[in-house]
């Protein structure tokens, strides 16, 4: 925190209380009202999109049982407790202080600014279903918007591992919630469609060629051929096993190209495995979480 702030040209003070630290203390106790507005204006100008806001956070979730920053103290319910993925989210869980710097870097909290939208809260989200209370199509819908980038991974000062917190939920979440019928149909479409290059390559080529005529949303899912760069020809000592992937080559082949030619200048040779195929984050990411073994399986083969 002292970091960040002297990299954003302030000052952070940080007091760290003892175990024996008066827990009444009024730390969040308001302040009067002349110096409230000269902090309104302050936070307004160096917070303006409202990161560090508990206002925002708890009307929705609850008051914080304890007005002191603390690792989140978990209870989960019965279905899930001392089950292999309820271990790990348990600890996963634990190790979330609420901080927030998450939420700075959440691409779709900054798109969509909506705090259930970011990873701080889709975490409470998760500790909340994973501790029994009701799951909804609301709750469901919030993971479903998560990219599952893990930028938010990279900021966390707790070293919290939101990617698999995301995984462990969504299968929870998709045992609990029933998706409409189409919903059902379209992830199954792209679980079966996007990892099948058979299928997968000639879809995206038919679609280049009437590229023109197709409505103006499904264009702009189609790119544009590219032309082809030269591949890389050196042969080194020292190599390194890539993952072609399954999508990229059909959209995208100038990305794996670039790739390994950026290696060849560095004195690297890029080998592919040719019956590798998808790396499973589709189907993982859908919630297809034994489909998503069966890819792991046939890269290890391969
Ligand atoms: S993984 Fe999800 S919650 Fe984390 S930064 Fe990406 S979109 Fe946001
Ligand atoms: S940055 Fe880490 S510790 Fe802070 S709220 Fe986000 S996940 Fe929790």
């Amino acid at each position: 925190m002292r970091i960040s702030a002297k990299q954003a040209g302030g000052h952070a003070t940080i007091f760290r209380a003892g175990s024996a630290y008066d827990r009444n203390a009024g730390v969040f106790t308001p302040l009067p009202a002349p110096l409230m507005k000269m902090h309104r204006g302050l936070k307004e100008a160096f917070d303006p999109a409202r990161i560090f806001n508990r206002a925002r956070l708890y009307p929705v979730l609850g008051a914080p049982t304890n007005r002191h920053i603390q690792a989140m103290q978990t209870n989960l319910a019965e279905f899930i407790r001392g089950t292999a993925d309820g271990d790990e989210a348990d600890s996963i869980l634990r190790k979330c202080v609420h901080c927030g710097f998450c939420t700075a870097t959440c691409p779709t909290y900054q798109l969509l600014d909506d705090e259930l939208d970011g990873p701080r809260e889709r975490i409470y989200l998760m500790k909340q279903m994973l501790e029994g209370a009701p799951v909804t199509r609301s709750t469901q819908t919030h993971l479903d918007r998560c990219l599952t980038c893990r930028n938010c991974e990279s900021t966390c000062p707790s070293g919290m591992q939101y990617g698999r917190l995301v995984e462990i939920g969504r299968k929870v979440v998709e045992d609990k919630v029933e998706r409409p019928m189409t919903q059902r149909l379209q992830c199954r479409l792209l679980a079966s469609l996007l990892p099948n290059s058979t299928l997968f390559t000639p879809a995206i080529k038919l679609g280049q060629q009437v590229r023109g005529f197709l409505p103006r949303k499904l264009r702009a899912k189609i790119p544009v051929p590219e032309k082809p760069l030269a591949p890389a020809t050196g042969k080194h000592a020292r190599k390194m096993l890539m993952l072609a992937g399954c999508v990229q080559p059909a959209m995208m082949p100038n990305v794996n190209t670039a790739t390994a030619r950026v290696f060849d200048v560095l004195g690297i040779e890029i080998v592919t495995a040719p019956d590798a195929g998808c790396c499973d984050a589709i189907r993982l990411h859908l919630g297809y979480n034994d489909d998503a073994l069966d890819d792991v399986r046939n890269n290890i083969d391969a």
